[in-house]
């Protein structure tokens, strides 16, 4: 396996799209790095300049210690999964598997039993031994995604592309097929570089992520510093679901330290900030709490729906004054939510308070993360 570094990486397409920009990252040797974005934030088109599937318009592509910018893109040592698997439907499980390696076979320096003996073996560590006679027709969404992956997997590569490759599975095999991947990644101690769309996807499968906003990385960071830590309000919204609740307001000095007055009433007592003036405050859903009406000093809301999963559940509330319509939601156990058609004051419990500047995509101002 091996690491993976991008310098100043950036792409423009003919005619002159611009598409990404200024992209430094480093994959270490072994590491599973998700970028991640809203279509259209240059994620594939980053993937494919590492594939070599698209020339690189600006910057230093290192595969290892060697530079590979101009290096084909079979001459990389990377596998790629790609969304639509792709397989041959004229060609057996077990053709699929080994066409790659056949049709270079000479110069692996690979003999037809080395070959096979590499197919059974990646068969049997995917599950799909029992498969290899069947054509791609034959087989389940999952199954054929397996196959995929299986055929990345034969070729030993020194890099594992991945792009949007559960996309086409249903809910459930997708949430399966991840953990499969998870292990997958644990046992081959392989390097790998996944693109999707899906936040969820990419929290749960990343050691890292690398999250993508028109052309830009805007963070990159584990999981769980990114969800706690989100360095702007795109990456706030963007990472989570449900999304980070916004409120306008400003912060002004209260008698036991700052205090955020929220621009249509009502106030909530923030942990140390320097920041003093107009902001932006962002509450995780799960860190929103209430206070009666009577005793409470945050805003008023209004419960408008209660949604229960099972375990937890949503509320959603209604900011009364300021015209009414703002919408906000409160996740909670589903035992504690609070009735529809009640009047409650917002609380906020403060690891799920962030500060942010006013503005569409203003940075993070704190608190410091606990
Ligand atoms: P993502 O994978 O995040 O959805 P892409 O990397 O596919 O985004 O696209 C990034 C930007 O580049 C988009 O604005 C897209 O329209 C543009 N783009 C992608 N492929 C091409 C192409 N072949 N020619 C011109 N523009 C392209």
């Amino acid at each position: 396996m091996a690491s993976v570094t991008l310098e100043s990486i950036g792409k423009i397409y003919p005619g002159g799209v611009r598409a990404v920009e200024g992209v430094d990252l480093h994959i270490a040797d072994g590491e599973f790095v998700v970028l991640v974005g809203p279509s259209g934030c240059g994620k594939s088109t980053t993937l494919r300049m590492v594939a070599g599937l698209e020339d690189i318009s600006e910057g230093t592509l290192r595969i290892g210690d060697r530079v590979v910018n101009e290096v084909a893109a079979r001459d990389r040592d990377v596998a790629m999964v790609f969304q639509n698997y792709a397989l041959y439907p004229h060609l057996d499980v077990r053709r699929n598997l080994s066409f790659g390696l056949e049709r270079r076979r000479r110069k692996l320096g690979l003999s037809r039993a080395d070959i096979a003996g590499r197919v059974e073996k990646t068969a049997t560590s995917l599950g799909i031994d029992s498969l290899l006679d069947r054509f791609p027709r034959q087989l389940s969404g999952g199954q054929r995604q397996r196959v995929a992956v299986g055929r990345a997997l034969v070729r030993d590569p020194a890099v594992f592309l991945l792009d949007e490759p559960l996309s086409n599975l249903d809910a459930r095999l997708r949430v399966e097929t991840r953990a499969e991947l998870r292990v997958l990644h644990r046992r081959l101690e392989a390097t790998m570089l996944y693109v999707t769309h899906d936040q969820e996807e990419a929290m749960s499968l990343g050691d890292r992520l690398v999250v993508m906003h028109e052309g830009h990385v805007q963070q990159v960071g584990s999981p769980m510093d990114v969800y706690r830590c989100p360095v702007n309000r795109f990456v706030a919204s963007f990472v989570g679901s449900p999304a980070m609740n916004m409120l306008e307001g400003g912060i002004v000095d209260g008698d036991r330290g700052p205090v955020f007055k929220v621009s249509s009433g009502g106030e909530i007592t923030l942990p140390p900030i320097e920041h003093r003036g107009p902001a932006v405050l962002g509450l995780r859903p799960e860190s929103i709490g209430f206070e009666p009406e009577a005793t409470g000093r945050g805003p008023l809301v209004e419960i408008d729906a209660v949604e229960r999963y099972g375990d937890r559940g949503d509320a959603w509330l209604r900011l009364v004054d300021g015209g009414g319509q703002e919408r906000l939601v409160h996740r909670g156990s589903a035992v504690d939510l609070p009735a529809e058609g009640l009047r409650v004051r917002l609380g906020a419990l403060e690891e799920g308070i962030h500060v942010f500047e006013s503005g569409s995509n203003g940075r993070r101002l704190g608190p410091e993360p606990l």
